[in-house]
């Protein structure tokens, strides 16, 4: 039977914790692993504060190229500002979920992490979403183990050319009745997955019958849930639902947090604490810093805002903790071979 990776580490962990129980030891026990940033390897010591779902720039809206050709300039003169702004409000790492041919460009990726301080992580997959507007032609013709193989390979090699390795894999689904190619690109993606570790976000939003075929084909090829996220989860009127998701392993990415709605946010962390389930929660807004050159659309109200507010509500710096911080470990965290 497949053995994901995160069990892996789980059983090294426990193996640890024990041999360091039998020998009396008292440091701190890592549980090892580490994520691929756009400037090398993050240990969990590293990750800081973390955004788990934003884009730094995308060209949503635009054509679908793999050349996304920004005006460097002007992306730099923004985003540049904003990434020292989310900066000084503590976070440290932010998740790139802008794929290829979606506007991804992993060598400003790496001169605005040089430049800002903040970690960034890219992906590696196709976006699905937008009635697949984004998805490249080649995914239609070739099969599922050779488009694996193409994300297979910038894990191997790194993307571009420039050794940049991806610490995830970003997949969509539309709304509505699962598409042949969305669910082809997502087994391609599980296929990836199993020879890579990486952890499958894919944007499922109020799709419950998306949600549950990811399920059942992960369970097809034996890969726990705990490698699998469900990003715009926020978007599903029925906390039950979510919950219950949660309850087998998958991680419910509520991405779409901003100054209106902090509120609607802590009402919902409640029910997830209540129930004992704040370890499957991932919190981000699906900002963009440079939407195809348009303004920003912010991405640091949960920095400035939604942090202070969990703690004024009942919230122990723990649970903030594990929400901003160790979930995103635990979530993406890959073994490091
Ligand atoms: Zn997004």
């Amino acid at each position: 039977m497949y053995v994901s990776p995160k069990l892996q580490i789980t059983a090294i962990c426990l193996l640890t914790i024990v041999s360091c129980q039998l020998s009396q030891m008292q440091e701190d026990v890592s549980p090892g692993g580490i994520i691929h940033s756009v400037n090398g390897k993050i240990d969990q010591q590293s990750l800081g504060l973390t955004l788990s779902h934003e884009h730094i720039m995308s060209n949503f809206g635009g054509e679908a190229h793999y050349d996304p050709n920004y005006d460097q300039a002007r992306l730099f003169n923004q985003v540049i500002p904003y990434l020292r702004k989310i900066r000084s409000l503590g976070i440290i790492t932010v998740f790139d979920c802008t794929t290829a041919y979606f506007g991804r460009d992993v060598r400003l990726l790496k001169e605005l992490s040089d430049s800002t301080g903040i970690q960034i992580i890219t992906n590696t997959g196709f976006y699905g979403a937008a009635k697949d507007r984004y998805v490249p032609a080649l995914a239609f013709e070739k099969s599922i183990s050779e488009i694996a193989d193409i994300w297979i390979s910038e894990f191997e090699k790194g993307i571009d050319n420039t050794g940049i390795k991806p610490g995830f894999i970003k997949l969509a689904f539309d709304d509505g009745s699962p598409s042949e190619i969305d669910l082809k690109l997502f087994e391609a993606g599980i296929v990836a997955h199993i020879a890579t570790g990486l952890t499958l976000a894919v944007h499922t939003g109020n799709n419950s019958a998306a949600a549950q075929k990811q399920m059942d084909l992960l369970e097809k090829y034996n890969v726990a849930l705990n490698n699998w996220i469900w990003v715009h989860a926020h978007k599903v009127p029925d906390d039950k639902i979510l919950m219950d998701a949660a309850e087998k392993g998958a991680w419910i990415s509520l991405d779409g947090c901003k100054s209106e709605n902090i509120q609607d946010y802590i009402s919902r962390l409640q029910q997830f604490k209540k129930n004992d389930l704040l370890g499957s929660i991932l919190l981000s807004h699906d900002g963009n810093s440079f939407p195809r050159g348009k303004a920003i659309r912010p991405y640091h109200a949960i920095p400035e805002e939604l942090i202070e507010k969990l703690s004024t509500q009942g919230f122990k710096a723990e649970e903030i903790n594990l929400m901003l911080e160790q979930n995103p470990w635990q979530a993406f965290t890959v073994i490091d071979p």
